[in-house]
């Protein structure tokens, strides 16, 4: 037990060994934006999906208390947005695994769904659908499939994974770092979200697309509007050639344009385009990614309740900051968190180990807290399951 480094920040001595793979496009930013690598969530493992390990393909409940996946879904019961360059990065992808989305994206373009100059979006009334129930079904209803999911690729999986969004591209079921790995995660996905709508805007303006690409802008905003719509009226006379202009008819090929021109366009202009709010973005992300490779251990700690189950004599298992990642830990581990009540860290460690016998080392301290089991005093309470 090392009390003399407790309440000093310090390097993490897991210096990322393997990075984290990301899309060739936000890998590229990310390089720019970020001062070193990411490390790898190596307990989040998509080949081999850690929601649905063990758990029977139709199970519906719950394996080991946890909320399972179904094996031919995994985490891909959400359909994303997709920019103008990377339907063009998608199209110009020869590979077999990308044979499926190039599919899904003629066919849409063909049938004028969900397609303006800044990218195709989810199909209509998806997104409704998706508000609605997935907080319930995430994971295990088909009605909620991807449309770029595709079963022809071994396993199952995603046939646009290098090509994949800001969304897609940060989720992770459980991460390394608890609460502290799904914050810089969220702080990622908001900074490649804007970079990747400014990027759009920016392809379809150096491509001649005029003041009315922001109709299309305010529709991928708010997809009520975009269903009204085209419930309203066959989509290819609402507005859609006005929208395109000149390149009415030619869509694959200004997805290509989109991509080339986002092939030549550099960090700084991309910065450039996205003005202040990316700007703000970005020094978000590099706080959170700082918390994110440091330790550190508050002078002043507290519990705010914890919700648990027995699940082996000696083992319970703790509800986190996520359904999908509880954190399984000796019971009598469970048992002196109350001792946790903002007192001076050494005093409370010195009780636990006089009355409990437990000493508790800072691994054990920093893994509590990274789960959001334990909080600085000053820090807000956590949402239960946010
Ligand atoms: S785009 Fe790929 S990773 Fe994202 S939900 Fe669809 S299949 Fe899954």
């Amino acid at each position: 037990m090392n009390h003399n480094s407790s309440a000093e920040g310090r390097m993490l001595p897991i210096l990322p060994a393997e990075a984290e793979t990301l899309p060739a496009t936000s890998g590229v930013w990310l390089s720019s934006a970020l001062p070193g690598p990411i490390p790898k969530e190596r307990i989040a493992t998509c080949q081999s999906c850690a929601m649905v390990k063990g758990a029977p393909e139709n199970d519906t409940q719950s394996h080991g208390g946890q909320h399972a996946f179904r094996a031919d879904l995994k985490c891909c019961t959400f359909s994303p947005m997709l920019s103008n360059f990377q339907v063009g990065a998608i199209l110009a992808d020869s590979s077999a695994i990308s044979q499926h989305a190039r599919q899904v994206v003629r066919d849409r373009i063909a049938r004028r769904v969900g397609v303006s100059p800044l990218g195709i979006t989810p199909l209509p009334g998806y997104s409704a659908l998706y508000d609605l129930a997935s907080s319930r079904v995430f994971g295990r209803s088909p009605d909620l499939r991807c449309e770029y999911y595709t079963s022809e690729i071994l396993g199952g999986g995603c046939s646009i994974w290098n090509h994949r969004n800001s969304v897609c591209a940060t989720w992770f079921c459980k991460h390394n770092r608890g609460k502290r790995g799904r914050d810089f995660w969220n702080a990622v996905r908001l900074f490649l979200h804007d970079a990747e709508e400014s990027m759009a805007l920016l392809c379809a303006t150096r491509l001649g697309v005029g003041p009315q690409v922001l109709t299309a802008l305010d529709e991928r905003r708010d997809f009520r509007s975009t269903i009204a719509a085209q419930l309203d009226a066959p989509v290819a006379s609402r507005g859609y050639a006005e929208r395109w202009g000149e390149w009415v008819g030619r869509e694959e090929e200004f997805f290509d344009q989109a991509w080339q021109v986002q092939s030549r366009t550099g960090y700084e202009d991309l910065l450039s385009a996205g003005g202040v709010r990316l700007s703000a973005r970005l020094t978000d992300m590099n706080a959170a990614y700082q918390a994110l490779l440091h330790n550190t251990i508050p002078r002043r700690i507290v519990t705010d309740g914890l919700s648990f189950r027995v699940v082996q004599t000696d083992i319970a298992r703790i509800a986190t900051y996520s359904p999908y990642d509880p954190l399984d830990v000796p019971k009598v581990l469970v048992d002196v968190l109350p001792f946790f009540a903002g007192g001076d860290i050494d005093d409370v460690r010195a009780h636990i180990l006089a009355d409990a016998g437990v000493e508790l080392d800072d691994t054990i301290l920093q893994k509590l807290l990274d789960y959001g089991i334990l909080r600085e005093v000053d820090e807000p309470r956590r949402a239960s399951h946010e």
